[in-house]
């Protein structure tokens, strides 16, 4: 860019970034998912897996290299937590995927679900989404981006008064005893609170709170905890989306049989509320919710960033 005034070019130097991730990994399922691994400037590797639904795309991206929540059913969390994304190493896997497929309009869908809790890297997601959404950059809606959260309720209550994104939460348990022992993060912010922060959640123009539940064999898929789930969410609205749980490697959990699955949906259907039972996708290539899992070993010297920062020419 030498064409550049000098002075401009000194303050692009100070004040942007020209980045780009390395694809270090692009891995076609049976299904159509896709999931591509990303090597960071520091070497490690994180993923994102763009879905194909009927008339539509939906792309899951990753803000954390693996992620300090410590819930027991995920294998992201037997990572541990090495570091936060930046923003452009978020926004970019949105923008990479983008240009192979050639058309912002073929990602409809934008969820912050893959590797990491998004609310634990709470400005670096917020400016990702700031780039998103900008006219100039990728100029999606926030309407068509969710944000999943395991429950800090904080961070909750702050994404919902800055944007207008749309929010899923990690439920997965009707009691803070059981919730408490899958997921760490009850501990510190328990149903109550949890419960309370959703139900102030500013909903104008986004209808509905997604609701995630994981169903665990023998765990948390009684005609009990259906119940308890429907009072829970009674005054809010929500729509729930049933997960099946994805086995990997040991874990120490098996997955609800299709009819434990069906007759727990209908408990919930039958009090008008709404649950979706979501298909599992990208199975085979551990591309589905909970699978997404690196090694650490760190490549440092094999990195490829392309530029990180411009050098004046001359
Ligand atoms: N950290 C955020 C978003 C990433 S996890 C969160 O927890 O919400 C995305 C979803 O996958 C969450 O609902 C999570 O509970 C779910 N998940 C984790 N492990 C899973 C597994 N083994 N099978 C199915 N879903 C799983
Ligand atoms: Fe982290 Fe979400 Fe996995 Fe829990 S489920 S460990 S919050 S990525």
């Amino acid at each position: 860019m030498s064409n550049l005034p000098s002075g401009l070019r000194k303050g692009l130097e100070q004040d942007a970034l020209f980045s780009r991730l390395k694809l270090e990994q692009r891995q076609v399922s049976v299904d159509g998912t896709v999931k591509y691994a990303w090597r960071l400037r520091d070497g490690s590797v994180v993923e994102s897996v763009l879905i194909p639904e009927k008339s539509h795309n939906t792309l899951c991206i990753s803000t954390q290299v693996g992620c300090r929540m410590g819930c027991r059913f995920c294998l992201t969390a037997r990572m541990g937590y090495r570091r936060d994304l930046a923003p452009d190493e978020i926004a970019l896997q949105a923008l990479h995927v983008i240009e192979e497929l050639g058309d912002r309009r073929r990602v409809r869908n934008l969820v912050f679900m893959g590797m990491g809790e998004p609310l634990d890297n709470y400005t670096n997601v917020v400016k990702s989404i700031w780039i998103l959404t900008d006219p100039l950059g990728l100029d999606f809606s926030q309407r068509r981006i969710t944000v999943s959260t395991s429950g800090i309720v904080p961070m909750i209550s702050r994404l919902g008064m800055e944007l207008d994104v749309g929010l899923a939460v990690s439920l997965h348990a009707t009691t803070d005893e059981l919730r408490s022992e899958l997921m760490p993060i009850n501990r510190r912010y328990p149903l109550g609170e949890l419960i309370q922060a959703l139900r102030s959640y500013p909903l104008s123009r986004r209808r509905r709170i997604t609701i995630e539940y994981l169903l665990l064999s023998g765990v948390n898929d009684s005609r009990e905890d259906a119940k308890r789930l429907v009072s829970l969410v009674r005054s809010i609205p929500v729509k729930i989306n049933l997960i099946p749980f994805n086995p990997s490697q040991p874990i120490g959990f098996e997955p609800t049989s299709e009819t434990g699955i069906i007759a727990f949906q209908k408990i919930l259907t039958s009090t008008g509320l709404t649950a979706i039972i979501r298909k599992s996708k990208g199975r085979d290539i551990s591309a589905a919710c909970g699978q997404l899992h690196r090694e650490l070993a760190a490549r440092s010297e094999s990195v490829e960033q392309s530029a990180l920062s411009l050098q004046p020419q001359g």
